[in-house]
């Protein structure tokens, strides 16, 4: 094929290509869903729940918001042998790529944007949604925030949330730190280990070897520091669950609903040639600016008040039932740990006291996130 037949090639493919997507286009705009094969959660005609599916779906929303790991998930799917649409094993990708589908709460994305109505409104297929809208959204903002792009309140880019890429067997491994000065006069700060003792049945934190970054000064019985720290992480969800509630529903609602009425106004008015092309572009570009981060604050917000509905009381109640009588595991458990905190800095104790028998909360320091 000579260089004018790989151009005509190409041409075609993209005529092709626009074509299909017109076609998804036009079958998301009259609400039916996109072909091809059945969707986890659905049944063969693609509209109607499967129950069983639907539930499992639901119930791991709901649980991803709350702070649940995708692993966790998974691991749990594959004990009760669930398996995919096309009969293979979940895995965390295949997981998080469905949780990430807009079809879960009825929308539709083509290419990286929702389809919108006319109003700019999501539109809403005709399919049975297995979660509502907010917390599909909700869901949606937290992978956009792991992926590295969370947005803080002022609007700057907040750093993201650290992702555990391994497997912890304890509740605070890698989140205490040695609050230990070191003879240069800098505190060591190294993450501690788990490690254990044969004197002692307990676990303990330690702070590793010179060899391996720590200073190898430190060390604390790990039930006692668990159960303390759980307490106060218990106590922080419970006091921010109860900012989250008073601040009620998203205050800006009416300054959303009066950019995109004019937004509506400006494009009448094009369409009706009251307005030149060059005024509505450079108007329309801005208002639509408006429109998104409003739109993402309030997806945020949504998140927020997601979390606000998961009753603590339950997690209390789940923290000290054993996973499987329905308690949470520890991924579950590390993941309210690390929302709520940053780390824990560990202060060494006054000599002669004994690092690991005699246990001094104050010894503690939380380092809190915002929020
Ligand atoms: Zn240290």
């Amino acid at each position: 094929m000579g260089l004018v037949g790989v151009v005509f090639s190409k041409i075609e493919a993209r005529k092709t290509r626009r074509r299909m997507q017109q076609w998804h286009r036009d079958r998301a705009e009259d609400g039916k869903p996109p072909g091809g094969r059945r969707t986890f959660g659905w049944k063969e005609d693609r509209m109607t729940r499967e129950p069983t599916e639907a539930k499992l779906l639901a119930d791991a929303v709901e649980e991803f918001i709350a702070g649940r790991s995708l692993n966790s998930i998974v691991r749990d799917w594959q004990s009760i042998g669930v398996k995919t649409s096309t009969g293979r094993d979940w895995t965390t990708s295949s997981l998080k790529r469905l949780l990430q589908n807009p079809r879960l709460c009825g929308y539709r994305r083509i290419g990286n944007q929702l389809v919108h109505d006319d109003h700019g409104e999501p539109v809403v297929g005709a399919w049975e949604a297995i979660v509502t809208p907010e917390q599909w959204l909700a869901v949606d903002t937290l992978f956009r925030a792991r992926a590295g792009h969370r947005v803080g309140r002022d609007g700057k880019p907040a750093e993201t949330l650290p992702v555990d890429h391994r497997e912890h067997r304890h509740l605070l491994s890698g989140i205490l730190r040695c609050g230990k000065t070191k003879p240069d006069g800098t505190v060591c700060n190294a993450q501690l280990r788990v490690t254990r003792q044969r004197d002692c049945e307990q676990h303990i934190y330690a702070c590793t070897t010179k060899g391996r970054g720590g200073c190898g000064g430190l060390g604390r019985r790990g039930d006692k520091v668990d159960e303390y720290i759980t307490e106060l992480v218990l106590a922080k969800l419970e006091q921010r669950q109860a900012v989250a509630k008073a601040a009620g529903p998203w205050p800006k609602e009416a300054e959303l609903e009066r950019i995109e009425g004019k937004l509506t106004t400006l494009t009448e008015q094009w369409k009706s040639d009251q307005i030149t092309d060059d005024f509505f572009f450079t108007n329309v570009r801005d208002l639509e600016q408006q429109r998104t981060s409003l739109r993402n604050e309030r997806a945020r917000h949504a998140a927020v008040a997601e979390r606000a509905a998961t009753d603590t009381t339950d997690i209390r109640r789940r923290w000290h039932t054993p996973p499987e009588d329905g308690g949470l595991d520890i991924s579950q458990k590390r993941a309210y740990v690390r929302e709520a905190l940053h780390a824990v800095v560990v202060l060494p104790v006054g000599k002669g006291n004994g690092s690991r028998g005699n246990f001094n909360p104050d010894l503690l320091v939380p380092v809190w996130r915002e929020g």
